[in-house]
C-alpha cells in the first residue's frame, strides 16, 4: 500500500508500512541481524538482486524499510535511507559526494557538528569548504568554484532561523552542475518538502520532529532520484551507520502523529512569539511567524506554517541568558528539539559554546540569544512559565 496519491495524514498513517502473515495492524519489530535463505538459488538470487529478498540488518531490513518507505513517499522522493544518527545521514551525503579537492559551500547557521565534521575529518583528505549566509541570494553564485560538488543548505537555520530560498538556489546550483541537499528537520515534511521545490537530497535529524517523543536518536536521507539513491545507499551499507530496528519502530510509531503534533506546538509557538515580542526584557524574536521576521514572505511562500522553533534575544546578554535558563519551570533545560516537550537552551554557553565568541557573532549568535522548541503543552502555562523567569532577570 504506497498511498502516494492519498493526503498527507493519510500518509502518515499507512504508507510504507510492513504488516504480517497475522494481519498485525503496526509494523512489526523484526529483531533479527540476518535471514535465512531457502536454498541456494535464494541466496543467489537475493545477492544478485533478481529477488526481493533480506539477507543481513546492516544492508536492509523489513522494519526499517517501513519506515524508509514512509519517510520516501512523506518527502516526495524516490527513497529513503535510515541511519543510526543525524550526523550518520549528514556523514554519509558528505561522504557520497565529496572527494579529494572538491568543494562544499553551506550555511553559516549550519548544525554545528555538520561544519565541525568538515573541518575536523574531510579537510585532512583535501576537501575545502565555505560557509555563507544562504539567507541572501546573492551570496550562492559568488562562492560557487570550479570544483564545487555539493551546495548544502538548513533552512530554518540554526540557531538564528534565518531562511534561505531552496528553490532560487536550487536553480542557481544547477545552472552550475551542482546537486543541493537540504537538512529539513527544523520543518519536517509536514511543513517544507524540499525535493518539491528543487532540491536533490533532503536528510533529517529523526531524533527531532519526526519521531518527535524524545526517546530515539537517529537519521535519514531521502534521495529524488534512483542513481543517487542508489550512490547513497551503497555508503551507508559500506559506513555501517545503519538504524537498528526496534529505533525504526518506534520512529514508525512516532511520526503517524507528526501533524497534529506540530498543529498544536507551532498554534502555541504563534502565541508565544507574540507574547515574547512584546516583552520589555526580549530586544528581538526570531520566528518566521512574525512580520518583523526579515524573510517572512519567503517563509509564507515555502513553508506550509512558521513551525515551533523560536529564538529570542535577551536585553541582558550572556548573564539574563544564565538566568533565564535557571528559572524555567515547565520548559526542560536541554538540547535537542521537536519533542512533545518544551526545551530551552542558551546556545552561548551551551551548542555554540565551543565555537568562540568571535565565531558565534560570524554566525550572528549573540550572548542573549536564547532556542526555545516549543511543545505541545497548554500554552497558559508555558507563557506564565516564561513569566515568572523573565521577571527574575
Ligand atoms: C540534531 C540535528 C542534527 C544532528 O542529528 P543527530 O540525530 O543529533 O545526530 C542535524 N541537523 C539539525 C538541524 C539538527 O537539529
Amino acid at each position: 500500500m504506497e498511498n502516494t496519491n492519498s493526503g498527507f495524514n493519510t500518509k502518515l498513517i499507512h504508507a510504507g508500512d510492513a504488516h504480517d502473515q497475522w494481519g498485525s495492524a503496526v509494523t512489526p519489530i523484526y529483531q533479527t541481524s540476518t535471514f535465512a535463505f531457502k536454498n541456494a538459488k535464494h541466496g543467489a538470487d537475493c545477492f544478485a538482486g533478481k529477488e526481493k529478498g533480506f539477507i543481513y540488518t546492516r544492508i536492509g531490513n523489513p522494519t526499517i524499510e517501513a519506515l524508509e518507505k514512509k519517510v520516501a513517499i512523506l518527502e516526495n522522493g524516490f527513497g529513503g535511507i535510515a541511519l543510526a544518527s543525524g550526523m550518520a545521514a549528514v556523514t554519509a551525503v558528505y561522504m557520497t559526494l565529496l572527494s579529494k579537492d572538491s568543494h562544499i559551500l553551506s550555511t553559516s547557521a549550519v548544525y554545528g557538528p555538520s561544519r565541525s565534521v568538515l573541518e575536523t575529518h574531510f579537510m585532512k583528505f583535501g576537501v575545502e569548504c565555505t560557509f555563507v549566509d544562504t539567507s541572501n541570494i546573492e551570496n550562492i553564485e559568488k562562492n560557487i568554484r570550479p570544483n564545487t560538488k555539493l551546495l548544502y543548505i538548513e533552512t530554518p537555520g540554526n540557531p538564528t532561523i534565518s531562511i534561505t530560498d531552496i528553490a532560487a538556489c536550487a536553480e542557481i546550483a544547477h545552472k552550475h552542475g551542482i546537486p543541493v541537499v537540504v537538512d529539513n528537520t527544523f520543518c519536517s515534511p509536514y511543513l517544507q518538502q524540499p525535493l518539491n521545490l528543487g532540491a536533490d537530497i533532503v536528510l533529517h535529524s529523526i531524533t527531532k520532529f519526526i519521531n518527535g517523543h524524545a526517546d530515539v536518536v537517529g537519521g535519514v536521507i531521502i534521495a529524488k532520484d534512483s542513481e543517487m539513491y542508489a550512490k547513497l545507499r551503497k555508503t551507508m551499507v559500506y559506513m555501517g551507520g545503519n538504524m537498528d530496528p526496534h529505533q525504526a519502530y518506534l520512529v514508525v510509531r512516532g511520526v503517524k502523529t507528526l501533524s497534529i503534533r506540530i498543529d498544536r506546538a507551532q498554534e502555541n509557538a504563534i502565541k508565544i512569539a507574540d507574547y515574547l515580542e512584546a516583552h520589555p526584557k526580549v530586544a528581538t524574536v526570531m520566528y518566521p511567524g512574525l512580520k518583523s521576521h526579515p524573510q517572512y514572505e519567503l517563509g509564507l511562500k515555502q513553508m506550509k506554517g512558521p513551525g515551533a522553533m523560536i529564538s529570542f534575544e535577551l536585553k541582558g546578554g550572556f548573564e539574563a541568558g544564565e538566568i533565564l535558563m535557571d528559572n524555567v519551570k515547565i520548559a526542560m533545560l536541554a538540547v535537542s528539539l521537536g519533542g512533545i516537550e518544551t526545551l530551552i537552551q542558551h546556545p552561548a554557553s551551551m551548542t555554540h559554546a565551543g565555537m568562540g565568541k568571535e565565531g558565534r557573532l560570524a554566525a550572528s549568535i549573540t550572548d542573549g540569544l536564547v532556542r526555545y522548541s516549543v511543545g505541545i503543552e497548554n500554552v497558559e502555562d508555558l507563557i506564565q512559565d516564561l513569566d515568572q523567569a523573565l521577571a527574575k532577570i
